[in-house]
């Protein structure tokens, strides 16, 4: 089974285009993990569809490269009507469980196996080639640093990948960011394991601490489950994702990330 491009399942996929940023969305009252301190000393962004925009900027490409692999493998067809079948099937099913199977038989593969071992190496190592952040991104980033936010990013997936993500955008020299991990899939870091280590790094409380990301299930229900503050981004892969539970229910859901500086919270006030 293949994973996402950003590191993680995918769920429905996105055919509608995406709206204008708009102001956020008020969710329903926080639970019990809200309490007195309205003042954010701590952010924790998510990388992939937070920071910058995966979906639009990675998964094509790795499309096109698998398809690439297919025709190089032996699939008698057109690299290009190979990578929009790809596109088609990954509409259909983005957990990319059928994908190749799929693409193999609509081209009538003789040695499908082959072929599609080719094109999941291929996929698993596009190169992450150039990337580009949200233009929102750093400023918002700086916006926080500067009242003296301490930034962090989680990021999960493949981590040899995730760290050329994070060079190719210029994370890894950007001073207003602290500190980056990564997640792993191998769960030798999760992303729980991650916040906690952030939280105990920074001596902060829970309710000092704000995560964004864009996912329900992954930094959503892992922020709420150690009584952080959370915002869900509501952009990318993920975007048709319905939060299972109310544990899976951020504070507020937002459509761009600059939106985050306009919730009702203080930012970096001096610490006690
Ligand atoms: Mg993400």
């Amino acid at each position: 089974m293949y994973i996402a491009l950003s590191g993680e399942m995918p769920l429905p996929a996105q055919t509608k285009k995406q709206k204008k940023p708009t102001t956020h969305l008020r969710r329903k009252p926080p639970q019990a993990h809200r309490t007195t301190s309205p003042v954010i000393r701590c952010v924790i962004f998510d990388l992939d569809d937070t920071l910058y925009d995966c979906l639009r900027q990675r998964v094509p490409v790795a499309h096109r490269h698998a398809a690439q692999a297919m025709v190089e493998a032996g699939l008698n067809a057109d690299a290009e009507a190979v990578y929009r079948a790809r596109m088609r099937a990954f509409r259909r099913d983005p957990m990319l469980r059928y994908i190749d199977a799929e693409v193999t038989r609509h081209f009538g593969a003789e040695n499908p196996e082959a072929i599609s071992n080719a094109a999941r190496e291929a996929y698993f190592n596009c190169s992450v080639g150039e990337l580009k952040l949200f233009p929102e991104s750093l400023p918002l980033l700086r916006f926080l640093a500067k009242r003296g936010v301490r930034n962090f990013i989680v990021s999960f997936g493949e981590p040899r990948i995730q760290r050329a993500k994070v060079k190719s955008l210029g994370l890894d020299r950007e001073p207003s960011i602290e500190k980056i991990y990564y997640a792993d899939r191998g769960n030798v870091l999760t992303k729980e394991a991650a916040f906690r280590k952030i939280r105990r790094k920074t001596r902060l409380k829970s309710e000092e601490i704000l995560v964004v990301g864009d996912r329900p299930a992954r930094e959503i229900r892992a922020g709420r489950e150690l009584g952080m503050h959370t915002v869900r981004l509501l952009h990318g892969e993920f975007k048709a994702q319905k939060p299972m539970g109310l544990e899976e229910e951020a504070d507020y859901v937002i459509r761009n990330i600059a939106d985050v500086r306009e919730l009702p919270w203080i930012w970096g006030a001096p610490q006690k």
